[in-house]
């Protein structure tokens, strides 16, 4: 079961393509200049089952890829990690935000390498007001990076992707 604070069904700014964006409610991180502190206060949003936002998921034809948002998916690992897992059987792209930087999610808890361990690509770190930037694509601040999380986990340290469509060009 997952706390949240919205679904969108035909996103094109969180990764290529026309994606699912699911946001999480609850975030601890608080950065200055967040652009969803309704999304900070945990246990507010809408509970779902995983396997009721899968069929959300597939009721879009166009949608390929599933982005999770926020608020914190890390902060609602297990679930989030349920969700990556039933997206993936079904051959989507599954993309994660976390204002936790990678390193600190490899040392975090069990769920939380378990969902690092079911998704394809993280946008990691924090929004950084100092280091915003309105030219990057897929993130807000400089400090962020794209990370391939398969490739991040088997060199033990993060490893940014290469995929032309998420520097923003198709
Ligand atoms: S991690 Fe994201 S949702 Fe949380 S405070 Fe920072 S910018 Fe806002």
């Amino acid at each position: 079961m997952l706390d949240l604070s919205g679904i969108v069904t035909d996103s094109i700014v969180d990764g290529p393509g026309i994606r699912t964006t699911i946001f999480s409610q609850g975030c601890p991180h608080h950065c200055e200049g967040c652009h969803n502190p309704e999304t900070w206060e945990f246990g507010t949003g809408t509970q779902m089952e995983e396997e009721r936002l899968l069929q959300i998921v597939e009721e879009n034809p166009l949608c390929r890829g599933v982005t999770f948002s926020g608020g914190e998916p890390f902060a609602q690992a297990e679930g989030f990690a349920k969700l990556a897992r039933l997206l993936k059987e079904k051959g989507y792209e599954v993309a994660s935000y976390s204002g936790y930087t990678f390193e600190q999610l490899l040392s975090g808890s069990d769920a939380q390498r378990e969902l690092l361990a079911s998704i394809d690509i993280l946008i990691d770190g924090p929004f950084l007001l100092s280091e915003r930037s309105l030219e990057l694509s897929f993130r807000g601040s400089k400090n962020q990076r794209i990370l391939d999380v398969p490739a991040s986990l088997a060199a033990g340290k993060a490893v940014e992707t290469t995929q032309v469509r998420w520097q923003g060009e198709s």
